[in-house]
């Protein structure tokens, strides 16, 4: 039964997200496999802090579009996803909760919450903080550099990674006290461990995007960009190592998050 009201839900979300343009084809029908192994093989928790993430990193991506329409050009990620970016958002997520299901412990709910925490921390800093009017600053020499960079953080962006992390962990708690789950007391761990472990993710990927990550740059206007295509040309690599792409940089940060969640988990509760 629950597999029957996990697709019925997942279609209508990924009907509506399709109908204003936020999923591809191939990202509905993965929205939908994914919706349904949510809720079917677990519940509301998993399906709704899922849905939380989505819903919020959707709308912000909508907020104040045309300002930053230029920006949206140099990342990989945009506001129109696909089956693969559907994936690389709620892939691990899914893992979880098959592992959640045959090997049943509470670690694998801590850690659910940490990688979701980190990638609506890194979305939202990203779609709030390229809103920013101060010119952010590299993570790691502190100077300051072009709007876009990769490793770049701004004040504004710091505040929406904490306020993303800390919403997935307040809604995480609040969805597992309407299954009867949790009592009013795991606001405050959970609130914690998402607030901490979203934080400490979105910044391990700011940091790989500082060093380690991949970056091109476009030949025509001379920015630095993370994707192949820029102003209509090919971009060629500029720095970082070769292997290190900006899935694999989120895929680490993710894991960073999940493990930070799993061990806040074992001290809070
Ligand atoms: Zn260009």
């Amino acid at each position: 039964m629950d597999w029957i009201w996990g697709t019925l839900f997942a279609l209508l979300v990924a009907g509506a997200a399709y109908r204003k343009k936020s999923l591809t084809v191939s990202g509905s029908a993965a929205a939908v496999v994914m919706g349904a192994v949510y809720y079917g093989a677990g519940n509301l928790f998993w399906f709704g802090t899922l849905l939380l993430f989505f819903i919020t990193s959707t709308l912000l991506s909508r907020y104040k579009k045309r300002e930053k329409h230029e920006l949206e050009k140099s990342y990989a990620k945009t506001g129109n996803r696909d089956a693969a970016q559907v994936f690389a958002n709620g892939g691990l997520g899914m893992i979880l909760v098959i592992l959640y299901t045959l090997f049943p412990h509470p670690v694998w709910m801590y850690v659910f919450v940490g990688i979701m925490a980190t990638v609506t921390a890194d979305t939202w800093a990203t779609e709030i903080g390229s809103l920013s009017r101060r010119q952010p600053r590299s993570v790691i020499t502190l100077k300051p550099v072009a709007p876009g960079t990769s490793g770049g953080v701004t004040f504004t962006g710091n505040v929406a990674s904490m306020l993303g992390a800390l919403v997935i962990g307040v809604g995480a708690s609040l969805f597992l006290q309407v299954i009867g789950e949790e009592t009013l007391s795991s606001i405050a761990p959970y609130a914690l461990i998402g607030l901490v472990s979203g934080f400490a993710g979105a910044y391990l990927d700011s940091l790989f995007g500082a060093t380690v990550q991949r970056m091109y740059r476009c030949p025509v206007c001379g920015k630095e960009v993370e994707v192949k295509e820029h102003c209509g040309v090919r971009t060629t690599q500029s720095r970082g190592l070769s292997w290190m792409s900006n899935d694999l940089v989120n895929l680490l940060s993710s894991l960073f998050g999940g493990a930070l969640a799993g061990i806040l988990g074992f001290l809070l509760f």
